[in-house]
This record gives structure tokens, C-alpha cells and sequence, in this order.
């Protein structure tokens, strides 16, 4: 199934006749597959799966998700060293030299170890110096170069009123065809008076690039004239504020999860997460669930395995 694209496997899947033009455009604008309809279908079907099945429950911490990392601070917060950027990874026969650039004052720094983990998306790891290049395998090489990363822009508004309560509107999501395609409104704090924050735009792939290339203020107003499209002029009496997010613009990301190309499952995805030397991967993009906070916590556990196990001198099945 790795050869299929969606778009390929909507049109050419091996289980029956083929869908008509019209049945995969309505797929993919109800589903929001029309910018990316030519990545992996394995890769896709992982998140819409996730959707269909009735089992699955998803969960929230309450109080807001920088709750998660905060739980790692009392036991880290000695070892955290701030504004420094990693530019080079030199592995040496007993040891990994960690290079940084301190954003600030421009500093290099050097930190020594028996090994290191890597857990910065790779499509940012290939600004990043290897010395020497070939202490990094070939295919690793490949996959640092080759994974896909997902352009995605959120556009959030903020209103005087949850006028969109008095439209049966209590939390959920409204798909459309307009640039903002894919609209969250919120599940708290229904029925409370006051201001109310819309995601009034979330978008991937292809359907983020017309939202890149505006500034955040052309962001929020085209997302304003696309909210009055749903809801009438209310919505320009209503608004506040907004605010709008591009990860393909963020330095520290440059796009927001991997997400595999047709064949790339075979081809990558058994060279992205082994080590190579000294030298361990973590990170959504490296787990059995990319593009999830899971796939991130279940890639650390598996690094953490592979590095205390062997300092024990044990080989741990994982
Ligand atoms: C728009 C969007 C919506 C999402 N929605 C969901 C969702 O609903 N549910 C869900 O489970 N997941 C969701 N995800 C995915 C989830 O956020 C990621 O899978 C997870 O945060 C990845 O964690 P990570 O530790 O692998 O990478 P990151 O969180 O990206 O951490 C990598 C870190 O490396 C740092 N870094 C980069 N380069 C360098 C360098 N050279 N030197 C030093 N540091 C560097 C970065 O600053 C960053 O802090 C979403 C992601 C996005 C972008």
C-alpha cells in the first residue's frame, strides 16, 4: 500500500471500481485533503483513522498543554541552557561533541558526552554541520534530506461574544471551500458570557500557501471576511483581535510534522529512528505515530531505552 498516494489510491484502489472525479472532490474538500491529497495514504489514513474509529477517546490536559513540558522542570531544570542553537555534531571514537551558537552574543559552545539524542525535526537538522559528514549514514543522510514536512497556518479571532453559540454552533468545526477551509470553534466555557476565541482557519499543504505568503495583519482580516461569509456582518461587529501562526515560516521547525511521500514508509522510515554511533533520534518524526504529541513521547521513551540499556550493558528488546 506504501506506493499509493491519496489522490491515487481514491482513484486506482485495489478493492473495487474506481471513484468518480466528482466522489473524490467531495473527500477531499470534506475532509480537508485537497492540499495534501498527494502524500502517503498510509500516512494520511494513520490521522483519519484515528477520526473514524468510534473507540478512540482523545484527552486534554486541563489548564492548557505547557502543563506537559512544566512536569519535566523540577527534574531538568539544572541541565536546560537556553538561546542555544545546535550547529554542528562532531562524533569522535570515545565521545559526541555537541556545538551551539548562542543566539544572542553569538557564542560557540561545546558539550561533551558518551552520547547524544537528537530530537530536532530533521528538516531543520539539515542546517546542522555533521564532522565527520560520513559519521552519518548514507540513508540517514537521505531521509534527513528527503523527509516531507507540512506547511500549516493557523489564523485564531477573538470576539466580544460567542454569537456563534446562538447558532447551535457548541464547539466542533465547520469545513468549507473558502481559503479558511477548516474552522474550531470552543468546547469551553459554553454558555458563558464575555469574549470567545475562534480558530477561524487551520490549514496544510497546499492550502496553506495562499495564508504564507500574507502578513499576520492580511491574515487575520481575510479570515475575518471569511468568518462574515458564515456568520453575516455580526462577525465585524464582534471582533476584537486575532492573532495567526505559520509553521513553515517558524525557524525552529520550518513546517509543522513529517508526513511521508508515497514509498517513503519502506524507503526512509527504517533508517530514520536507529542510531548512528554515538548518536540517537527522538522526536515525532522518528515514532511509529508521526505528527502526535504520542509519537513524541514514544520516541523519547525508546531513546531513552536504547541509551540506559546499553550504558547497563544490556541489549533491551523494544
Ligand atoms: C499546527 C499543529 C497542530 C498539531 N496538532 C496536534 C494535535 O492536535 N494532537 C497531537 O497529538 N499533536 C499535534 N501536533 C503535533 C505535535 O505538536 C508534535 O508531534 C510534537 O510537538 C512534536 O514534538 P517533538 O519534540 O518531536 O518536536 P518539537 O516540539 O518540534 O521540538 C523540537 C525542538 O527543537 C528545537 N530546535 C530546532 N532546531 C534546533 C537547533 N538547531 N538547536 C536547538 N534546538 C533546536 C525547537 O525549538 C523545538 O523546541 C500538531 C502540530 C502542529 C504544528
Amino acid at each position: 500500500m506504501d506506493r499509493y498516494s491519496m489522490e491515487t489510491y481514491l482513484r486506482n484502489h485495489p478493492w473495487g471500481p474506481a471513484l468518480s472525479p466528482g466522489a473524490v472532490e467531495m473527500i477531499k474538500v470534506i475532509w480537508d485533503l485537497e492540499g495534501l491529497s498527494e502524500y502517503s495514504f498510509l500516512g494520511i489514513s494513520e490521522i483519519l483513522n484515528l477520526f473514524l474509529d468510534p473507540r478512540m477517546h482523545f484527552y486534554e490536559i486541563s489548564g492548557g498543554f505547557d502543563q506537559l513540558p512544566k512536569a519535566f522542570l523540577p527534574q531538568l531544570k539544572e541541565e536546560i541552557r537556553f538561546r542555544q542553537q545546535m550547529v554542528k555534531i562532531r562524533q569522535e571514537r570515545d565521545r559526541v561533541l555537541i556545538y551551539t551558537r548562542n543566539r544572542e552574543t553569538g557564542e560557540i559552545s561545546q558539550y561533551e558526552g558518551d552520547r547524544a539524542i537528537i530530537t530536532i525535526p530533521f528538516s531543520v537538522l539539515r542546517w546542522v554541520k555533521l564532522d565527520p559528514r560520513d559519521s552519518f549514514s548514507h540513508n540517514k543522510r537521505k531521509a534527513i534530506r528527503e523527509l516531507h514536512y507540512v506547511p500549516s497556518v493557523k489564523t485564531g479571532l477573538q470576539f466580544k461574544s460567542r454569537f456563534w453559540e446562538q447558532e447551535g454552533l457548541w464547539g466542533g468545526k465547520a469545513v468549507t471551500d473558502l481559503p479558511i477551509r477548516f474552522t474550531y470553534y470552543p468546547n469551553h466555557g459554553i454558555g458563558s458570557g464575555g469574549p470567545g476565541v475562534v480558530l477561524a482557519s487551520y490549514t496544510w499543504e497546499d492550502d496553506a500557501a495562499p495564508w504564507d505568503g500574507l502578513s499576520e495583519e492580511e491574515r487575520i482580516l481575510r479570515a475575518l471576511e471569511n468568518m462574515a461569509r458564515l456568520h453575516g456582518s455580526r462577525a465585524y461587529r464582534e471582533f476584537i483581535t486575532g492573532s495567526s501562526f505559520s509553521w513553515t515560516r517558524h525557524p525552529w521547525s520550518a513546517g509543522s510534522v513529517s508526513l511521508y511521500e508515497p514509498l517513503q514508509y519502506t524507503e526512509l522510515f527504517p533508517f530514520i529512528p536507529t542510531p548512528e554511533g554515538r548518536v540517537h533520534f527522538a522526536g515525532e518524526h522518528t515514532s511509529s505515530t508521526p505528527g502526535w504529541i504520542e509519537g513524541a513521547i514514544e520516541s523519547g521513551i525508546r531513546a531513552a531505552v536504547e541509551v540506559n540499556g546499553e550504558r547497563r550493558g544490556k541489549t533491551i528488546e523494544i
